[in-house]
């Protein structure tokens, strides 16, 4: 068994506040969020990051989650970023991969 964060929210070890689940990927609201819509799109299996995918239908099974809570949370109207951070210089500090979903304010570019 694994013992990261995200694996343990899976369980239901560590609280959080779900918006979305099914047998694949769980959808919860960050715990710091940096946008008034601030998600989390995070697979089940413990991924550590996009470089170990296999499955690319994964990632479109999470991209289609992504479009219905932009849709479900009125992002889609006046958009929205995905972000996936991965490894040091990327920003990751969860190494179990998942997706950012934020809107409900207008993005910066660069990004810091
Ligand atoms: P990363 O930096 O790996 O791309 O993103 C990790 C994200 O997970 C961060 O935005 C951080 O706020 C969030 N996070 C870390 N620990 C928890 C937690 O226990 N619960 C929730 N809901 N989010 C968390
Ligand atoms: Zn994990």
């Amino acid at each position: 068994m694994v013992d990261c964060v995200f694996c343990r929210i899976v369980r239901g070890e560590l609280p959080s506040v779900k918006l979305f689940e099914d047998d694949k990927v769980i959808a919860i609201k960050d715990i710091n969020p940096q946008a008034p819509f601030h998600a989390l799109v995070i697979s089940k299996k413990h991924i550590e990051s996009i470089l170990e995918v296999e499955d690319g239908e994964l990632i479109a099974h999470i991209f289609r989650v992504i479009k219905f809570l932009a849709n479900k949370y009125n992002l889609a109207k006046k958009g929205f970023r995905v972000v996936n951070n991965c490894g040091h210089d990327g920003g990751q500090t969860i190494y179990h991969l998942h997706f950012h979903l934020m809107g409900g304010r207008p993005m910066d570019w660069p990004p810091g």
